[in-house]
């Protein structure tokens, strides 16, 4: 399917705090214990509450590129998609492909969890150290061709956290929303 084909009008750019979002599910950038941690999965936990921890608990970790789905529990949200992201090593380590895993893992949860809006983070854009254009980039493609197979998801909405992150992803969805192949 070419790109232009693809429905880029279901997915929504926004500013703000993935915690607040009212969706069916939001997708924390967890690491493979599960278990907490910082920065959105620290915030996620803490608006979520102590349920949240221990119903991750007996869920045995996660690999890095797959997801895991739990409940929201005290979050606006239906159900936390708890997934990992590679830590970024220049790129030639397979980071690629681990950080789409991670985002077709997590549509493909939302979807046989009756999810018809899910909202993403920047998953590996922080403490792992992905590039952001890169993963911007590979984020929006695989979740539009996820949207495109997938049509009972009605909207994916990537949070931003903070103007530059917003910038960023505004900037790589125009490129590809536009882009011709
Ligand atoms: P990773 O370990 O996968 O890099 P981080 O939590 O360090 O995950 O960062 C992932 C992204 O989430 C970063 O762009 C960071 O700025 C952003 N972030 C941090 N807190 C929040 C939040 N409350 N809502 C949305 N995004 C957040």
């Amino acid at each position: 399917m070419s790109a232009t084909n693809l429905p880029w009008g279901r997915i929504e750019l926004v500013e703000g705090d993935i915690t607040k979002q009212e969706v069916d599910a939001i997708v924390n950038a967890a690491n493979t214990s599960l278990l907490g941690g910082g920065g959105v999965d620290g915030a996620i936990h803490r608006a979520a509450g102590p349920g949240l921890l221990a119903e991750c608990r007996p869920l045995g970790g996660c690999d890095v590129g797959s997801a895991k789905i739990t409940g929201g529990h005290n979050l606006p949200a239906k159900h936390v998609i708890h997934t990992v992201g590679p830590v970024y090593h220049g790129g030639d380590k397979g980071e690629p492909d681990l950080l789409a895993g991670c985002y077709r893992t997590a549509m493909q949860l939302a979807d046989e969890n009756g999810c018809r809006s899910i909202a993403f983070s920047a998953i590996s854009c922080g403490v792992y150290g992905y590039p952001m254009a890169d993963a911007a980039r590979l984020a929006m493609t695989v979740v539009a061709e996820e949207l495109a197979k997938r049509p009972k998801i009605e909207v994916a909405r990537f949070v931003l956290f903070g103007r530059d992150a917003l910038q960023v992803f505004t900037d790589v969805y125009r490129d590809l929303a536009a882009s011709r192949s």
